[in-house]
C-alpha cells in the first residue's frame, strides 16, 4: 500500500491511478527519479574509487 499524493488516503501499490480521488500515479517520473539517483551514486563511488587507483 502506498499514499496517494493528491488526496493523501491508502491506494494499492500496483493501481494505476487512486480509487478515492482519481489521480493518475505517474510512475515513469519516480522511475527516472530512481535512475537519476543511482547514476549520482555511481559517480560519486566511482570519483572516490578513482582516488585510491
Ligand atoms: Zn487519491
Amino acid at each position: 500500500m502506498k499514499q496517494c499524493k493528491t488526496c493523501g488516503k491508502m491506494r494499492a501499490k500496483s493501481a494505476k491511478s487512486c480509487p478515492h480521488c482519481g489521480a493518475v500515479v505517474n510512475h515513469n517520473l519516480e522511475f527516472v527519479l530512481k535512475i537519476v539517483v543511482a547514476i549520482v551514486a555511481f559517480n560519486i563511488f566511482m570519483a572516490g574509487y578513482m582516488r585510491y587507483m
